[in-house]
């Protein structure tokens, strides 16, 4: 793996995901940094490309679309982790490797149906709420029904051929406080945990910003999403 220069904020994320995984007892290699490029000029991205990143998510299918048709000529790979509208499932489906937000079978289906052939089947992550004071999105997870219907929806996205359905995703109420943070995060390794007792295989956990990602690594996130510590403040 090609090193960051030490110091810049890349050297300074990739070095806390690293002491996170250690101390976790996890090797670093088992948590990768998605760099948030949503509201980022495309030189932005090109700087953090030629430091060795290769991930990028982002948010916003229109803005999405004209820096992925920019930049088609870097191997990136790229994640759509914003909400998502069903008429504009078709270019998130040509233009992404992963979709960290998916909450429902609808988009899921579209998604599938959309996926072009020639391209290998889409990586889906289920979008989990555990904030919902916070936000609407995501499928619910305090119930014993609300359990049974994750697993249901998990199923059904299992047997749709165009997507892999690989783990989930979850965006929590801000918190400072570390033992809040590592509550909320286990909520979600226990989803995950659930549905691969169910026989649903998961491999994925998308969790984690530039505040909590220590928690995050510690409750088994295997992607860390990470904007303005490592661009700056977004335009507007
Ligand atoms: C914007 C965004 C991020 C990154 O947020 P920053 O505060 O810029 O680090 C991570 N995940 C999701 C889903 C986002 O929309």
């Amino acid at each position: 793996m090609k090193l960051a220069t030490p110091n810049t904020p890349l050297h300074q994320i990739l070095e806390r995901m690293a002491n996170a995984a250690a101390q976790a007892g996890r090797p670093p290699s088992a948590v990768q940094l998605i760099a948030v490029s949503k509201k980022q000029p495309i030189e932005a991205i090109e700087a953090l490309y030629a430091a060795g990143q290769h991930r990028f998510g982002e948010s916003y299918i229109q803005e999405a679309q004209k820096k992925i048709n920019q930049l088609k000529d870097v191997p990136l790979e790229w994640h759509f982790i914003g909400p998502i509208q069903s008429n504009k499932t078709r270019p998130i489906a040509a233009l992404f490797s992963w979709v960290h937000s998916v909450d429902r079978l609808s988009i899921a289906q579209r998604l599938n149906d959309q996926r072009p052939a020639e391209l290998p089947p889409l990586n889906i992550c289920l979008q989990v709420n555990i904030s919902h004071e916070t936000s609407k999105s995501g499928v619910l997870i305090d119930s014993e029904a609300q359990y049974e219907a994750l697993a249901i929806l998990a199923s059904a996205i299992g047997r749709l051929p165009r997507l892999q359905l690989r783990g989930l995703m979850a965006i929590p109420a801000h918190s400072t406080d570390p033992i809040a943070q590592r509550q909320a995060f286990h909520r979600v390794y226990l989803a995950q945990r659930f549905l691969n007792e169910q026989g649903i295989a998961l491999d994925s956990l998308s969790m984690g910003m530039s505040d909590d990602l220590e928690a995050a690594i510690a409750e088994g996130a295997t992607m860390v999403r990470v904007g303005t510590a490592l661009f700056g403040q977004r335009s507007a």
